[in-house]
């Protein structure tokens, strides 16, 4: 299907980055009346939320900045509570489970990467958005069954209707790593973003009996601090592609991992 996205949206890590390039696009497409975007970020009255309060200010009534850490079950609880509270009975349409960390600093070879790197890492990058899922998984069972005409009812899954997409990356792909590892091994990164794949292919299994699509999605090398300057994807680009992919998903898609612009990466 073609169109825009709409409805609740919660992005995570949305002060930076790829996260805050998601808020702007959607809050620049999205009419006020149809959507509602609750950004997510550690700390929103801090200096590193300024570009988004900022975004928040220029979108009057469409961007709702909630705290959320995504290593820590008790700030998760409260962020799922206080979209809960504004959602009412709507129900949440999308999840970008967004936010993650890269530990140590890349190229992050083995002589460099403790034990903590790699339980750190999985905590951020995997038990966060397994939680997220889990303790939205109400929110987005009611927006799956709520009756519109628009947003592709019967047993058609779609971003539009009721969704987790998660941002993976083209490093977690097992088939794949003899091509990128020399460059970088990153092993807490990839191991942990190829267990967001298998989380994102049980929660696909799971959720399919509720119509809730679940889909990885890798944004690109994109310029960002994650990304580094060498990356040669601006997170507009990055984000346009990824927004066009995401509002043409339907069953088919559910359970894969596809690229920002919507080629098939082999697991
Ligand atoms: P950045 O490092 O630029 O931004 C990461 C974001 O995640 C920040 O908003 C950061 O918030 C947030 N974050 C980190 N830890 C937590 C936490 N515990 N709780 C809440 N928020 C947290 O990364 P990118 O924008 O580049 O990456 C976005 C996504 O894209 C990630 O999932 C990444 O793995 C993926 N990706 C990126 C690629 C790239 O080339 N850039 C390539 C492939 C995948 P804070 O400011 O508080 O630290």
């Amino acid at each position: 299907m073609s169109g825009k996205l709409q409805g609740n949206i919660v992005v995570t890590g949305s002060n930076r980055g790829i996260g805050l390039e998601l808020v702007r696009q959607l809050a620049q497409q999205v009419k006020e009346e149809e959507t509602h975007l609750y950004a997510c970020c550690r700390e929103p009255e801090g200096s590193q939320a300024q570009a988004l309060r900022e975004l928040a200010a220029q979108h009057p009534g469409k961007i709702s900045i909630i705290r959320l850490d995504i290593s820590d079950e008790e700030s998760i609880s409260a962020a799922v509570q206080a979209v809960s509270e504004h959602i009412g009975d709507e129900g949440l349409n999308l999840l970008i489970n967004n936010a993650a960390i890269n530990k140590p600093a890349s190229p992050a070879p083995l002589s460099a990467t403790e034990k903590k790197h790699m339980m750190d890492v999985y905590e951020t990058n995997v038990v966060g958005p397994f939680l997220l899922a889990k303790m939205f998984l109400p929110l987005l069972q009611r927006a799956a069954e709520r009756d519109s005409p628009e947003n592709n009812k019967g047993d058609t899954m779609s971003c539009r209707r009721s969704a987790i997409i998660n941002i993976s990356t083209l490093i977690s792909s097992i088939e794949k790593c003899p091509e990128s590892f020399s460059v970088a091994q990153m092993y807490p990164y990839r191991t942990s973003k190829a267990a967001l794949n298998m989380l994102t292919r049980c929660q696909a299994e799971d959720f399919r009996a509720h119509n809730i699509l679940v889909t990885a999605v890798h944004p690109g090398w994109v310029q960002t601090e994650m990304g580094g300057d060498q990356a040669p994807l601006t997170t507009q680009d990055s984000v346009r592609g990824m927004l066009s992919v995401m509002v043409s998903f339907s069953n088919k898609d559910c359970g894969r991992l596809l690229d920002w612009q919507g080629g098939a990466i082999p697991w």
